[in-house]
């Protein structure tokens, strides 16, 4: 019986797909039933940086002298009409939260296999401010985060960050003022729970590193924290 609903569900499923034909979320193409939101052809294209093989690396030079990292990393290079864009736009402005979590998922196994990030408590994403998570919907850094946990066996803790500053708000403020305000747009819920955790912390893009710095000088508040990064994407 079991079988034949399963007959059914196929066969509505590929009626359903000749009717609505899914596209690939990176290069537009057709997408065979049953696969990830981009191609096969796509996902070896990806513009992959190994940066999770090196201890030293761009993303990890970005911080220089800035804070104590213990290993940072980004899965994709981040070009100007590139696969990555065209992946990062369909996750942000379309709302294809599958982009997030199966790149997660892919970029797990690559980070479980780092020389250099071991011992891992917890996985947390840079927080939205409650305003704009409203208007979007979801964080599409948690569902990377989201997408990591699943594939390297690591809780993903939400809404233990929360930013209470908006950018929005900021840009009527001098760049000293911003970077002041900067220091001051996070809180930790709970912060108890965090300590003597090594947490890895996520974000979509880096580009200055300025969210990402500040969230971990919050983070490094706590006794004993250790923090590392991954994101999906570095700009060059
Ligand atoms: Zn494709």
């Amino acid at each position: 019986m079991a079988q034949k609903t399963h007959f059914f569900r196929r066969l509505s499923d590929d009626f359903f797909s000749l009717l609505y034909p899914r596209l690939c979320l990176a290069c537009g193409r057709d997408l065979p039933p049953y696969s990830m939101s981009f191609c096969i052809r796509c996902k070896l294209d990806l513009p992959e940086t190994d940066f999770h093989l090196l201890e030293e690396n761009t993303f990890t030079d970005r911080f220089w002298g800035r804070l104590p990292l213990e290993a940072g990393a980004a899965m994709l290079y981040f070009r100007k009409h590139g696969l990555t864009q065209q992946l990062m736009h369909n996750l942000k402005y379309r709302g294809k939260k599958e982009v997030g979590t199966e790149l997660g998922r892919l970029y797990g196994h690559q980070l479980a296999e780092s020389p250099f990030l071991k011992g891992l408590d917890v996985i947390m994403a840079v927080p939205l401010h409650a305003k704009k998570e409203r208007w979007r919907g979801f964080n599409q850094s948690d569902c990377f985060a989201q997408g990591l946990s699943e594939s390297m066996g690591i809780p993903h803790w939400k809404n233990a960050l929360i930013r209470t500053l908006s950018t929005e708000s900021q840009t009527t403020k001098s760049r000293f003022e911003r970077l002041e305000n900067m220091q001051n747009a996070f809180q930790i819920n709970h912060p108890k729970r965090l300590r003597r955790k090594h947490i890895l912390l996520v974000d979509d893009v880096l580009t200055t590193g300025a969210t990402l710095e500040a969230c971990a000088l919050k983070l490094l508040e706590i006794p004993e924290t250790r923090v590392s990064m991954a994101t999906i994407a570095i700009a060059e």
